[in-house]
Formats: structure tokens, C-alpha cells, sequence
């Protein structure tokens, strides 16, 4: 079970994913309609791990279609509903999913590098987004997480994992602090393994001899 105290202390666990390449098989086409939408291996049950140990899990999606008009918002909620369906039969969910309908052209800030989107995460859910780990499958992705402020994960499940190794390093190199994971499962491994060593040293320092001698003496 988490501390639910030790939690409220360092805000919500979040976790902010990109959908397509990530979640679901990245379309060239884009997915218009919920039989489109076909979940990447292990994915689903990933946000069902990443859940179970106590994070929160929240979708940040460029929809430009909707600005095209190619998508309405019918069939974008239909996609996510289905989204919502296949994570419920591994018991995982999302608390929300925030999407950005505009096209460039329309010069909003809340579409992907831009951090507009991720902001507005942070506001609903009152955290600190230092602390919220987002993970994306493409270049864009990995900027917005680097101009948020996150901790910025890669999956190599959408288009960045046909390249060649030498094109790959030449994306990673815009954001040095990425994180590479080959999946969704790895990336929700390794965030989880984390936390724990994390929370395993602040026990370990508040617990520590040194610090209890200040205390007796
Ligand atoms: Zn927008």
C-alpha cells in the first residue's frame, strides 16, 4: 500500500504519457476511430503496474486533426473511451486525458514542444512537475518534457525505434537527461524501482545514527 502521507508530502505520483508509439501502435495515418487503436504489446498492462504502485497516470495527446477537422470530438472521446476499456480489463486506468485540438497554424501554447499542455497537468492536479515523469515516443515528445520541467523517458515502441543507432543518439542529443527504455513495461519498471530506492534513502537518512545523535546529546 502506498503512504498516503509520504505521497501528499511530495505531491501526487503522476506519470504523463504520450499516446501513439507508446501506448497504442504509432499510425503514419493517425487513429481516427477506436478500431484503430491497437495496443502495444505489455502496454496496458504497464499502467496497470504503474497504478497498482500508487501513480496516477494522465494522457497528453496533439490532436491537430480536430483543428483539420479530419477527427471530431466524438470519435477523439470514442478512442479514448476504448483506450480506457482495454486498460480496465488489465486493471489499469487513466485519470484524464488532455489533448491539444489545435493545428500549428493556429499558434496556441498548448501544443507539443510546447509545455502548455503539460502546465495545465500540473494545475488540475496540483503537482509539481519536477517531480512527474513523462513519458513520450518521439523527439517532440522529449522537448516537451525538457521545456516542462519533467523527467523525460522515451519508449523506442513508436518511430524512434526503426532508426539507425547513430540517428537515434543524434535525437537523444537535444535532450541529455532522457531516459531509454525499449517499452512502455521497461520505462514502468524503472520508475518504479526508482521510487522505491528513493523512498529506501530517505528511511535510510532519517533512521541513520548520525542523525540521531544530534537528537541525544
Ligand atoms: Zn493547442
Amino acid at each position: 500500500m502506498p503512504n498516503l502521507r509520504a505521497d501528499h508530502a511530495h505531491g501526487m505520483k503522476l506519470v504523463i504519457l504520450g499516446r501513439d508509439g507508446t501506448l497504442n501502435r504509432y499510425r503514419v495515418d493517425h487513429v481516427k476511430a477506436p478500431e484503430e487503436l491497437d495496443p502495444l504489446p505489455g502496454a496496458m498492462e504497464a499502467v496497470a503496474r504503474l497504478n497498482h504502485a500508487g501513480w496516477h497516470t494522465v494522457l497528453a495527446t496533439n490532436q491537430a486533426g480536430i483543428g483539420r477537422g479530419l477527427l471530431d470530438m466524438a470519435s477523439l472521446n470514442a478512442v479514448h473511451l476504448r483506450l480506457n476499456q482495454l486498460l480496465a480489463e488489465k486493471g489499469g486506468r487513466l485519470d484524464a486525458a488532455f489533448f491539444c485540438p489545435h493545428t500549428p497554424e493556429e499558434g496556441c501554447d498548448c501544443r507539443k514542444p510546447l509545455p502548455g499542455l503539460i502546465q495545465q497537468i500540473g494545475e488540475r492536479f496540483d503537482v509539481q512537475l519536477s517531480a512527474v515523469h513523462m513519458v513520450g515516443a518521439s523527439l517532440t515528445d522529449l522537448l516537451t518534457a525538457q521545456a516542462a520541467g519533467c523527467v523525460p523517458h522515451v519508449v523506442l515502441s513508436g518511430p524512434l525505434g526503426s532508426l539507425e543507432p547513430h540517428q537515434l543518439q543524434e535525437v537523444l542529443a537535444s535532450v541529455p537527461h532522457a531516459q531509454v527504455h525499449a517499452d512502455l513495461a521497461a520505462c514502468a519498471e524503472s520508475i518504479i524501482q526508482a521510487e522505491r530506492r528513493r523512498v529506501a534513502e530517505q528511511r535510510g537518512q532519517a533512521l541513520s545514527p548520525d542523525t540521531l545523535a544530534g537528537d541525544l546529546h
